[in-house]
């Protein structure tokens, strides 16, 4: 039986985005759209850390088993100690899945040495890095590359897939280096559908990011005409089960 699974979405709000999602929404959100499970981040605002809001999600995971996990998200901007204290606390203690760098939100470059400990501790902790991409300064996704083949063991995710304005970008990246991952929301379906015919359907995971935009994305996975039953139920879940080691 496939599992359809959404690989990033937030909870909480965020001054930036002007948003907020409540773990009631989440849920009214996954019941409406037939969702096995959910990836939850906290917003990340430029604030000094999201430590209350990796407990929330704990607590909501908790109260949820099986269906709600867990991404870490910490501004690089912390000293190597505390921002790698908190990674390790949400992985080994928390349970949390995956991390996220958000160069767009946090205000750091992706490719700077106060950022290099994100790629360092998801190495070392063997879960993998999910980055924005796309929308913003500096975030082209062909930069990952050099990060990828620096480190040849990370699962490194681009979110957004480039967002469609960098879209091609994030699939030569895919294409050059087979630890980079692509999450392609905001990405009209006929990109999705050519990222899945160049690189395969093992290395794509559907996300939304917001909540509204959740029952689009599915939309967007199921009225894809060009791809297989197997692609679809790979990119709507599979995929990310075996990526993120969801239990
Ligand atoms: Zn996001």
């Amino acid at each position: 039986m496939s599992k359809i699974i959404n690989a990033h979405i937030h909870l909480g709000g965020s001054f930036v985005t002007d948003s907020y999602y409540s773990e009631e929404q989440l849920l009214s959100c996954m019941e409406e759209n037939h969702l096995d499970g959910m990836m939850v981040l906290p917003l990340a605002e430029p604030t000094p850390d999201n430590i209350e809001g990796h407990n929330r999600i704990y607590r909501f995971a908790k109260a949820n088993p099986g269906k709600i996990w867990g991404v870490c998200d910490m501004h690089p901007r912390h000293s190597e100690d505390e921002y790698c204290d908190e990674v390790k606390r949400c992985v080994l203690e928390l349970g949390f899945v995956a991390l996220k760098l958000h160069p767009l939100l946090h205000g750091v470059n992706a490719m700077s040495k106060v950022a290099d400990k994100a790629y360092r501790i998801a190495n070392e902790l063997n879960i993998p890095l999910m980055v924005h991409t796309g929308l913003g300064v500096t975030m082209s996704p062909l930069m990952y590359v050099k990060k990828a083949q620096q480190y040849p063991d990370l699962k490194i995710v681009l979110c957004h897939c480039g967002t469609m304005d960098k879209f091609n970008e994030a699939l030569t990246a895919a294409q050059l280096c087979p630890n980079i991952y692509l999450e392609p929301s905001w990405c009209p379906s006929h990109y999705v559908e050519r990222a899945i015919h160049t690189i395969g359907a093992d290395r794509i995971v559907m996300g939304s990011d917001g909540l509204q935009s959740t029952a689009i994305e599915i939309a967007k996975a199921n009225n894809m005409k060009t791809i297989s039953q197997e692609e679809r139920e790979k990119f709507m879940g599979l995929t990310a089960i075996n990526l993120y080691n969801l239990q």
